[in-house]
């Protein structure tokens, strides 16, 4: 029978979500523990990490980006620093002009003052501008080293939670041998389908990305055509992402393999020899308002949720998790856009 272990809080989930917010509280003097099951497909893990200040048709600016944007590239620092091992990595992107709502809104942005430093010229092309501030997050080996932290520390358990096995109490939530004052989910867009939150109007979205390599020389900066071309070490790229909505199945499919390979042949490389090294899918946690879902349970005080962070998990978490932190240990009050009492079910 396991010791019984008595924690500050309890997290269900160990994607870029829950394992970064394990790592602020731990870091803020918090016992936490985490539970997680590696079997389930994790988003963070299929994402290519894109942090992208300017997005869609319309070149739009991300909303607040003056403080996500340096969070996120302090706590990269960070566990840079500390785990000695580059996650984040600053690249241009190219992006083409190709539509004309994208053409139209480039021509208001470049004199418009915020987009200053986000957004420039290419000398000699009409057709494509470059965008500054972009890069990636190597989501994978940055879970991997976080997880063998948590792992070294024995505040990792691999498992996989039912609503009923949480046991909940005036003051506490008990799940097994673990009491916690208490539990926050961390679940992606698994909590739309059991969690203590799906009554949160998630809206799940596909998305699927395929690993190629080429001999070829390959381009210097990231390409954003719609779908991108993401450059790695080796000859090795990344070209995304699928998006499609309602589906519920993680699976990499044959339509969408054929999607990704036509957006290919528009990208500036060269064609030849390219191979497929992997083919991954998985859910994005899209929210219906794409704000994420930061909050307490209404009916269960010592419940809460940090989730729907949607395409930009990257550039979102690294913030939010700060203003978790916050709420947990000092009860501040959440950004409103994130607090889930804007719904009025809540
Ligand atoms: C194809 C694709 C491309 C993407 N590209 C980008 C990108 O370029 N840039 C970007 O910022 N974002 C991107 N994203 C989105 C990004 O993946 C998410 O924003 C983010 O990673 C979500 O993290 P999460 O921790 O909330 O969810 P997840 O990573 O899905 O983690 C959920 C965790 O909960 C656990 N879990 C769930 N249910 C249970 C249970 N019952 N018991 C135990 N454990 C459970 C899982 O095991 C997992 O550990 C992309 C997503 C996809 C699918």
């Amino acid at each position: 029978m396991m010791q019984p272990l008595r924690t500050d809080i309890l997290i269900i989930g160990a994607g870029l979500a829950g394992s970064l917010l394990a790592w602020r509280l731990m870091q803020a003097g918090k016992k936490i523990h985490i539970l997680h099951n590696p079997t389930f497909t994790s988003s963070s893990r299929v994402a290519a990490g894109l942090i992208n200040p300017v997005t869609g048709q319309r070149l739009v600016l991300q909303k607040n980006i003056a403080a996500l944007l340096p969070a996120a590239h302090k706590l990269y620092q960070q566990l840079e620093e500390r785990f000695h091992t580059q996650f984040f990595f600053e690249k241009d992107m190219l992006r083409s002009l190709q539509h004309d709502k994208t053409k139209l809104a480039w021509e208001k942005r470049q004199t418009d003052l915020n987009y200053q430093g986000y957004l420039c010229n290419v000398a000699g092309q009409s057709d494509v501008i470059k965008q500054h501030q972009t890069g990636y997050l190597d989501t994978n080996a940055l879970l991997d080293a976080l997880h063998e932290h948590f792992q070294k520390h024995h505040c990792i358990t691999t498992t996989d939670v039912q609503q009923d096995d949480i046991q909940r109490h005036q003051n506490h939530v008990q799940w097994q041998h673990v009491t916690a004052s208490t539990l926050i989910c961390c679940q992606g867009w698994r909590e739309a389908n059991a969690g203590f939150f799906s009554f949160l109007p998630f809206q799940p979205a596909k998305g699927e990305i395929l690993h190629l390599f080429s001999p070829n020389k390959l381009p210097e900066h990231i390409i954003n055509q719609g779908k991108w071309l993401l450059p790695l070490k080796g000859g090795n790229f990344k070209i995304g992402a699928t998006y499609q909505n309602h589906a519920k199945d993680e699976q990499p499919s044959e339509s969408g393999k054929h999607e990704l390979l036509n957006a290919l042949k528009n990208m500036p490389l060269a064609q030849a020899d390219i191979s497929i090294t992997a083919h991954q899918a998985g859910i994005r946690p899209n929210t219906l308002d794409k704000a994420p879902f930061l909050g307490m349970h209404p009916k269960h005080p010592n419940i809460g949720i940090f989730n729907g962070f949607g395409s930009k998990g990257s550039l979102f978490i690294p913030w939010y998790s700060e203003r978790m932190c916050e709420h947990l240990i000092h009860g501040t009050a959440l950004p409103s856009e994130a607090d889930i009492q804007r719904y009025s079910c809540v």
